[in-house]
């Protein structure tokens, strides 16, 4: 028996409990993986709070990231004992994910845990650190670097943009931060931010031109936020749109596109080429200060994840949420 978060589907609705489960209810897979750390990130509170539809199977164990240790495998790349860490591919959503102390996943899945990392730092970044790196990676391919001119960053506090303020500023870029909380203005300079900017600036409908600022933005707002951000970019510059928390809408013009050869990226973590995920996690292996992430992390018992799940939600979770599965981790 294994213990995991599980969310079931009824006539009167969606049931979250924490559950004792029989390892031979495992999906299918080829590594058996005994899970040491997880994380909640924006995805597993929808899954949870059923706020979405993210879980399209049920029952379902959420949880799209995890980090531990291989159990079995057939597998050729993995042997019992290997490290590893999984970042989307549906886990969590269609097959039974991380918030659970097993689980049975595609080896083509994994990646193998990078040394600098404990497994606690690795559940630090998870999915939205790793979402953040793959947003300055899409910057840098556009060609934006330090001298290009300064990078805005939405939803700064959060898990995404706090680890995108941080990697950023250790690069090198000038960050300027937009938040709802101005009350986390002194911990958005310790992850680096230059400027702290209100959110309300970006939040109402403006021109479809406003006046040139940002050589690159890394969104993780969507809506209005994100055609607000798009209309204030300088020539050529360069939005990664990666997020929703405004909403799904993109109430915008194509001015910024065709007037200023503005490039909007998108960046998608869940089916991202394994390639670019080894990529990403060498990067943040050497572009992340490692002491950061402690200040932005926090950590929360598995009995909690319920609770958490409906605070994140509501904008007053700061940074990352980790937790620790496995009795010794
Ligand atoms: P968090 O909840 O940790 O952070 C979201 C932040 O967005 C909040 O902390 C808040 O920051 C800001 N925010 C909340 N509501 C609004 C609003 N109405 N308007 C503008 N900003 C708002 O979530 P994550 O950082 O983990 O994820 C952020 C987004 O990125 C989510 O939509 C998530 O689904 C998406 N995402 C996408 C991925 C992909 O593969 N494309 C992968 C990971 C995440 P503040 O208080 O500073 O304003």
């Amino acid at each position: 028996m294994f213990k995991a978060i599980l969310i079931e589907k009824s006539e009167s609705g969606q049931n979250v409990r924490l559950a004792d489960i029989d390892e031979s209810s495992l999906p299918e897979g080829d590594v058996t993986v005994r899970v040491a750390w997880s994380t909640l990130n924006y995805k597993d509170a929808l899954a949870i709070t059923g706020k979405s539809p993210v879980v399209r199977k049920f029952p379902m164990v959420p949880g799209i990231d995890f980090a531990g240790t291989v159990e079995q495998s057939s597998h050729p790349d993995y042997k019992p004992g290997d490290k590893v860490v999984l970042n989307g591919w549906g886990v969590g959503e269609v097959h039974w994910g991380g918030l659970a102390e097993k689980a049975r996943v595609k080896g083509d899945w994994l990646v193998p845990m990078e040394p600098n990392f404990t497994m606690a730092q690795a559940m630090s970044i998870g999915t939205a650190g790793y979402t953040a790196m793959l947003c300055v990676l899409a910057l840098e391919r556009q060609g934006v670097r330090p001298a290009s001119g300064e990078i805005l960053v939405t939803g700064a506090a959060g898990g995404v943009g706090s680890v995108a303020v941080a990697l950023l500023s250790r690069l090198g870029y000038h960050v300027a931060a937009v938040t709802g909380r101005m009350e986390e203005a002194d911990f958005l300079k310790r992850l680096g931010a230059k400027e702290i900017l209100p959110r309300a600036d970006f939040s109402e409908p403006g021109k479809p031109l406003a006046k040139e600022r940002w050589a690159g933005a890394i969104d993780v707002a969507g809506g209005q936020v994100l055609a607000n951000v798009c209309a204030s970019m300088k020539y050529r510059g360069v939005v990664a749109a990666c997020g929703l928390a405004a909403g799904m809408g993109f109430p915008a013009t194509v001015a910024p596109f065709i007037l200023r050869g503005v490039t909007l990226a998108g960046v998608d973590s869940v089916m991202c080429p394994r390639e670019e995920r080894l990529e990403a996690w060498k990067r943040l292996a050497r572009d992340l200060d490692p002491a950061l992430l402690d200040a932005l992390t926090e950590r929360i018992s598995f009995s909690d994840v319920i609770p958490v799940a409906g605070k994140l939600l509501a904008g007053q979770i700061r940074g990352r949420v980790i937790v620790p599965v496995a009795q010794d981790a």
